[in-house]
């Protein structure tokens, strides 16, 4: 997990906690306002003060004026004033015995979530393989690519080839919300998309945002790329970065996801050999092919 991510999820359970500590504080002075109220909670907190002094059991007055002061607040319709914070098992500190609450954790996806450029994630729990016309064949497919979710990565190019609408985005989906939840930062992008910025990148003169227009594509922990060959081709960039990209992420075995319409023959016509033999490397990649009718044609 990039620990930037984990700051940042951090300072928003922070937000929250002062949040409801504030709101609580804030309750509190309203209700000093009121005499009576003041002098139960005075006497509330002299009786504290005095069993910690003299060691002395005023538990059962402590209940009885806590009981009181959770009256008075109600008669005057003021909020609680102790703390409601919004995660019990931590009490808003994103910490329990010194480990990650599942609160923290689910900040860090909801950012990675945002950031992964994803407009809608799957669970593969959900899948319904009805709908595919090989259900068999696709059911051991997304159990394949759910494993692969938790491997080490050995494997560190997954190429995806199909017709349009045969369920590679579906799949897709489902490997990113399954790598999310293992804390990765996932990047989605079409390769339309990331040849623009290979296009900006070639062009501009500031070397700055030169680099920065590709960091994005090489540090991602995965990256998916989606309809590999509907780029709007430069024989001068596409080549190049795209070479530069998949070669540098398999060097750092960072994982890149490709989905494409081309099928691996398709592929060494395509692009030239340099970016085929990387995609296609037995050693290193996985390759599937996905047959069938436009899924999208049916009403899924
Ligand atoms: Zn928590």
């Amino acid at each position: 997990m990039k620990p930037s991510v984990l700051e940042r999820a951090k300072h928003i359970i922070d937000l929250t906690r002062y949040e409801n500590e504030q709101r609580a504080n804030e309750n509190k002075s309203k209700a000093l306002q009121d005499p009576s109220f003041k002098s139960l909670y005075n006497e509330y907190v002299d009786t504290m003060i005095m069993q910690a002094k003299t060691d002395q059991d005023c538990n059962v007055k402590l209940k009885k004026l806590a009981s009181e002061i959770d009256k008075k607040l109600k008669s005057l319709k003021i909020g609680s004033i102790e703390p409601i914070y919004s995660c019990k098992k931590c009490g808003d500190s994103g910490f329990v015995d010194g480990k990650y609450c599942s609160c923290l954790i689910k900040e860090v996806n909801n950012i990675l979530i945002k950031e992964s450029g994803f407009e809608k994630l799957e669970d593969f729990k959900d899948v319904k393989f009805d709908i595919f016309k090989d259900k068999e064949y696709m059911q051991s497919l997304y159990q394949k690519m759910q494993k692969w979710c938790h491997s080490n990565f050995e494997k560190n190019i997954i190429f995806i080839s199909g017709n349009t609408g045969v369920g590679k985005s579906h799949l897709t989906r489902c490997m990113a919300n399954e790598l999310i939840n293992e804390n990765y930062v996932v990047l989605f992008t079409t390769s339309f998309a990331m040849h623009q910025d290979f296009v900006k990148s070639h062009m501009t003169r500031d070397l700055e945002l030169k680099n920065s227009l590709l960091d994005r594509y090489l540090n991602a922990d995965i990256l998916f790329i989606d309809d590999l060959g509907t780029e709007l081709r430069n024989p001068l960039i596409t080549i190049n970065y795209l070479y530069h990209v998949i070669n540098e992420r398999k060097i750092n075995k960072r994982p890149t996801i490709i989905t494409s319409n081309l099928d691996l023959y398709d592929l060494q016509d395509y692009y030239d050999e340099r970016i085929s033999s990387r995609i296609i490397d037995k050693q290193s990649s996985i390759c599937l092919s996905i047959q069938g009718d436009d899924l999208r044609l049916k009403k899924v």
